[in-house]
């Protein structure tokens, strides 16, 4: 069965000839565990953060002579473990970037595919879908009527923020790097202004088109993006205003750090509370989050958008496309027939 491995750790931007593809043998499932094959797998933007061996991280590297793992939609094809039959669905985070793996059904959850799609469970209702209710509704906690500025905003989190912040009642400003995406999260997802940020050249320009959009103040930021993003929303953030911090694409491809921001002062002066956050702390509120969302999502009242790449060979082109923008929503990959 095939598998994709990391030829080299990347340096910057991740190239496809720092992938390769090899052959693997996948060994028959033992008392405790399962066979799988891949139907959908997910690309993140937290695996380039894994793709630099000399970085501490919440989570460790890569390496060169393991197939690259992520989470992905698996059907069972051959069980030991009591509890799951061949035929079922599952996500997990280790059936990415391959067709076939054995699991032990550790951090396996069933899904049902009469529910929702099947791609759905690695997007809207899975990973990047807790990750935006939770920064939302754990750690902003908007009140209806408050602004709520989004970067990222037409992406797989942040189009679930910006959706869950109208529903709420905030007044949601969004941005996002092309006049479709902008389209798509006004007329569709509900957002009362969405800026392009390529039309700006530089922080002050965002900060202005910001401010317009914000007469008031920005209450909440959702960050997604950082940088420019990052000193707009420090701009006009409100007295009192809150910042989730969910994490910065802008910089990780970079080599050298970045200058940073020369307004982080400004968290000071206004009383912002601050507060960064990896989704693996709110595991516990899966459910909560599933019986808000999901019904929400059956209603139509949370629309989605996904870029989908067919067959495993895409999964490096689906990845580094999130270092471009070119993924509309949920970046997921096509591995098998569903
Ligand atoms: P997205 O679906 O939003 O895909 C990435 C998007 O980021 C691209 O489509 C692109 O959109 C934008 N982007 C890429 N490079 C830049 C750049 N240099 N400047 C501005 N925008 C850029 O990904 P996710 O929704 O999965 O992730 C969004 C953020 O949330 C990431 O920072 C990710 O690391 C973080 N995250 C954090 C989690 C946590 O537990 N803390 C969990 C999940 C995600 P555009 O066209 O608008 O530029």
């Amino acid at each position: 069965s095939k598998a994709i491995f990391l030829k080299q750790f990347p340096a910057g931007m991740p190239g496809e000839s720092d992938f390769v593809e090899k052959e693997i043998e996948v060994p028959a499932p033992e008392p405790g565990e399962m066979l799988c094959r891949t139907v959908w797998m997910s690309v993140d933007p937290y695996m380039r953060g894994r793709m630099r061996p000399d970085v501490k991280s919440y989570i460790p590297p890569f390496t060169l002579d393991k197939p690259l793992e992520g989470g992905a939609v698996s059907e069972v094809v051959e069980s030991n473990i009591e509890g799951y039959a061949p035929g079922d669905y599952v996500v997990d985070f280790l059936g990415g970037w391959k067709q076939y793996y054995v699991s032990k059904g550790e951090r396996t959850q069933k899904v049902d595919p009469n529910m929702a799609p099947l791609s759905a469970y690695l997007g809207v209702l899975g990973m990047p879908g807790l990750t935006a209710w939770s920064g939302l509704t754990q750690i902003l906690k908007p009140k209806e009527g408050e602004t709520l500025f989004v970067s990222g905003a037409a992406g797989a989190v942040g189009s679930v923020v910006c959706q869950l912040g109208k529903a709420k009642g905030c007044r949601v400003i969004g941005s996002a790097g092309s006049k479709a995406k902008c389209d798509w999260l006004e007329k569709e997802a509900g957002v009362d202004v969405a800026l392009n940020y390529k039309d700006y050249k530089n922080a002050g320009e965002l900060t202005k088109a910001l401010a317009e959009a914000a007469p008031k103040g920005v209450d909440c930021y959702f960050e997604n993006v950082g940088g420019m993003h990052l000193e707009a929303a420090l701009n006009c953030i409100a007295l009192g205003g809150r910042m989730a911090w969910c994490g910065m694409i802008a910089s990780y491809n970079n080599q050298e750090p970045e200058p940073g921001p020369p307004n982080l002062i400004n968290v000071v002066g206004r009383g912002v509370m601050i507060r960064g956050f990896i989704v693996s702390e709110f595991m516990d509120k899966a459910m909560e989050f599933a019986m808000e969302v999901a019904p929400l999502l059956a209603q139509g009242k949370i629309k989605f958008n996904e870029s989908v790449y067919d067959g495993l060979a895409k999964a490096p082109e689906a990845f580094i496309g999130l270092f471009k923008g070119e993924n509309f929503g949920k970046a997921v990959v096509r591995v098998g027939p569903d």
